[in-house]
């Protein structure tokens, strides 16, 4: 995960580690380098440029020219400013509503029925929850199948109307049966499409507006970088989302979607996905993910 962007910082941040005594020059020259970094990784220019000059702001203000040792004070300031940059603390989601609602929102590909299965399987087993699947992809009958495909490996209900077209109705016929079969979290895929379309962002805020959820969740895959920023943009505009779920970081080694999709849309990065199987999910620690980075 992140392997090149973590190489590349390494290299920066080489020069001043173990150094005894560095130089301004040393440090600005080092920054430059971690905004490079920071934008082969596909974080936008405008954000790794505000990045860099808070860490030399920092640096300055805190002396770290002359402080005993330069270079770890440089590499911390770094990682405060990643794990500020990614959110800070660590952002749960809300189960108060009986039954819990959550929406999962995002592109078609993007991940959202594995992630579905996998915040199910999640709910189940760490938080002792009955979750309900619900299949709302009124347009690809495979979409409904692969659901419940899911819901049968991890041992989840799944409901579906094949009959029924309208996803509003789906949702609430889904609500009304978890109501008489004690499940407390609902948990609706929705149809996504290959790209943000007029219809795609009305049909969800339908559903929406008529369920409204507890949690709206967008997933995206991590891979797609400033496309995946730029797609969470689209959606949160519609919906004001309440967090996002990046999947597919086990094949990402840039890193950009990650570190900037926070601070683009001011939502924090809830869970991420890990790999294709059910127990790939991992609730998203801004901390751990920029010790990652820094490796
Ligand atoms: P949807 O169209 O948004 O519902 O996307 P799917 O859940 O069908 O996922 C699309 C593809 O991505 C499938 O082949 C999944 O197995 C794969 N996938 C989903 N999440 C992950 C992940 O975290 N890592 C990897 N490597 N593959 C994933």
């Amino acid at each position: 995960m992140f392997d090149n962007l973590s190489d590349k910082l390494d290299k920066a941040l080489h020069v001043l580690k173990g150094h005894g005594q560095i130089t301004e020059v040393n440090v600005a020259e080092t920054l430059k380098e971690v905004r490079r970094a920071l934008v082969d990784a596909d974080v936008n220019y405008k954000i790794a440029k505000e990045f860099t000059s808070t860490v030399k702001e920092k640096a300055l203000g805190q002396d770290v020219l002359s402080s005993l040792k330069p270079g770890q004070l440089m590499v911390k300031l770094v990682k405060d400013e990643l794990v500020k940059l990614m959110g800070g603390e660590v952002a749960g989601i809300n189960l108060s509503g009986d039954p819990s609602i959550i929406l999962m929102s995002g592109l078609q590909g993007s991940g959202k029925t594995t992630f579905s299965g996998k915040l199910a399987n999640f709910l189940k087993t760490k938080k002792t929850k009955k979750p309900l699947l619900v299949a709302c992809d009124v347009y690809r009958p495979a979409a409904i199948d692969q659901l419940h495909v899911v819901g049968d490996q991890i041992g989840v209900e799944v409901f579906s109307d094949r009959e029924e077209k309208n996803p509003v109705a789906i949702s609430e016929k889904a609500l009304a049966y978890a109501k008489e079969n004690g499940h407390n979290v609902v948990i609706i895929d929705t149809a996504g499409r290959l790209a943000v379309d007029e219809a795609m962002m009305t049909e969800i805020s339908n559903i929406h507006n008529a369920i409204q959820p507890q949690e709206t969740l967008f997933v995206v895959d991590s891979m797609t970088g400033q496309d995946a920023v730029n797609t969470a943009k689209a959606f949160n505009d519609v919906l004001n989302f309440d967090g996002v779920i990046l999947t597919k970081l086990d094949g990402d080694t840039r890193g950009g979607a990650a570190i900037s999709i926070k601070s683009v849309v001011n939502k924090p990065i809830k869970f991420i996905g890990t790999g294709e199987k059910m127990e790939a999910i991992d609730v998203f620690y801004p901390e751990r993910m920029a010790d990652r980075i820094l490796g």
